[in-house]
C-alpha cells in the first residue's frame, strides 16, 4: 500500500488566509479583534502575539489587553462588558486558561454571541447542536476544511474522536453529526479504544498524549486527523497518532507541526470576518 496523503495544513490556511486578506481589503472598514490575556502565561503571551500578528498581515485591527494574574473576576467581566459594547470591536477573545480564581465559564459567558469568534459560547454551541449557522470553534471548524480537503462527501462515514473536550472533541463530534457521519466519540474511560478506533473511516484524535495512536488501530484507507500537540523534551512537537506506522495505513492523514495548528489559526480569522459581516447583518458570503 502506497503512503499516506500528508495534508499540508500549512499550505491550506495559507490559501484561506489569502482569501481572507482579499476580502477585508474589499471591507469599507478593518474588523477588528479584541484580545484579553490575564497574566503572564508564557504559552498564552506567545499565542496572542502570533493571533495578533496573523490578523495584522490580513489588515484585521487586533487590540491586546492585558490584565494582571492577580486581576478579579469583576475587573475581567468588567472589561469583557466594555468589549461587548464597543461598536468597533467585531471579535472578543480571552486567551484560555484562566488563573484559577476565575470562573472560566462565567467570563466565557459573558462574551456577546456575537462577537464570540472562538465559538465557546453556550449560545453558540446550542446552535451548532441544533446545525443552525453560529460562529464555531475554530479547531474543528479546521478539521473539516482539512478533512474535506481530501474528502468532499463525508456523509455516511463511520467517524470516531478521541477526546471530548469542550474546545476540540465535543464541537467536532457535532460538526461531524452535522456532516452526516455516523459519530463515536470516546475518552479516558473508554474501554477497548483501539477496537473502536480501527473501525473509523474518519480518526480525530485530541487527546494531548504523544503517539499514543499506534498503526494498528488504523483501518486500512482511513483519514486521520491528528490534533494533538505535545512539546517533547527534545524541543521537538509531536501529535497523538504515532505519525511513521500511521503513513504505512492511512489514505491520508494532518502532520504535526503544520497540520491542524496553522487551520486553527485561519479559522480565528474567518470568524473574525465573519462576526464582523454578521454584525452588519450581511448575508456570509463564506458559510462554514
Ligand atoms: P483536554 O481538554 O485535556 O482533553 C483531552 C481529552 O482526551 C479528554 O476528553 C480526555 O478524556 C481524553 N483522554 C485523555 N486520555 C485518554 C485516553 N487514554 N484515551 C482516550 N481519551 C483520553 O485537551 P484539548 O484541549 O482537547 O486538547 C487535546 C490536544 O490537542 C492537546 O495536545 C492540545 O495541545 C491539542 N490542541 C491542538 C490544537 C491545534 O490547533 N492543533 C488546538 C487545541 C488543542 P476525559 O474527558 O475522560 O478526561
Amino acid at each position: 500500500m502506497a503512503d499516506a496523503i500528508i495534508i499540508d495544513g500549512k499550505s491550506i490556511a495559507e490559501g484561506y488566509l489569502a482569501k481572507i486578506k482579499q476580502e477585508v481589503e474589499g471591507l469599507p472598514t478593518p474588523p477588528c479583534l479584541a484580545m484579553v490575556l490575564v497574566g503572564e502565561n508564557p504559552a498564552s503571551l506567545l499565542y496572542v502575539r502570533y493571533k495578533q500578528k496573523h490578523a495584522e498581515s490580513l489588515g484585521i485591527t487586533s487590540l491586546l489587553y492585558m490584565l494582571p494574574a492577580e486581576a478579579s473576576e469583576a475587573e475581567l467581566l468588567h472589561l469583557v462588558n466594555d468589549l461587548n459594547q464597543n461598536p468597533q470591536i467585531d471579535g472578543v477573545l480571552v486567551q484560555l486558561p484562566l488563573p484559577e480564581h476565575i470562573d472560566e465559564f462565567k467570563v466565557i459567558s459573558a462574551i456577546r454571541p456575537d462577537k464570540d469568534v472562538d465559538g465557546f459560547t453556550t449560545e453558540n454551541i446550542g446552535l451548532l447542536a441544533l446545525k443552525k449557522d453560529c460562529l464555531v470553534p475554530c479547531t474543528p471548524l479546521g478539521c473539516i476544511k482539512l478533512l474535506k480537503s481530501v474528502e468532499k462527501d463525508i456523509s455516511g462515514l463511520n467517524a470516531v474522536v478521541v477526546g471530548r473536550s469542550n474546545i476540540v472533541g465535543r464541537p467536532l463530534a457535532q460538526m461531524l453529526l452535522n456532516e452526516n457521519c455516523t459519530v463515536t466519540v470516546t475518552h479516558s474511560h473508554t474501554k477497548d479504544l483501539p477496537d473502536i478506533c480501527v473501525k473509523a473511516d474518519i480518526l480525530a484524535v485530541a487527546v494531548g498524549n504523544p503517539g499514543m495512536v499506534k498503526g494498528n488501530w488504523i483501518k486500512p484507507g482511513a483519514i486521520v486527523l491528528d490534533v494533538g500537540i505535545s512539546y517533547m523534551p527534545d524541543k521537538s512537537i509531536r501529535g497523538d497518532v504515532d505519525f511513521a506506522e500511521a503513513l504505512k495505513v492511512a489514505k491520508a492523514i494532518t502532520p504535526v507541526p503544520k497540520g491542524v495548528g496553522p487551520m486553527t489559526k485561519a479559522m480565528l480569522m474567518h470568524n473574525t470576518v465573519k462576526a464582523y459581516k454578521k454584525r452588519r447583518g450581511w448575508h456570509d458570503a463564506q458559510p462554514d
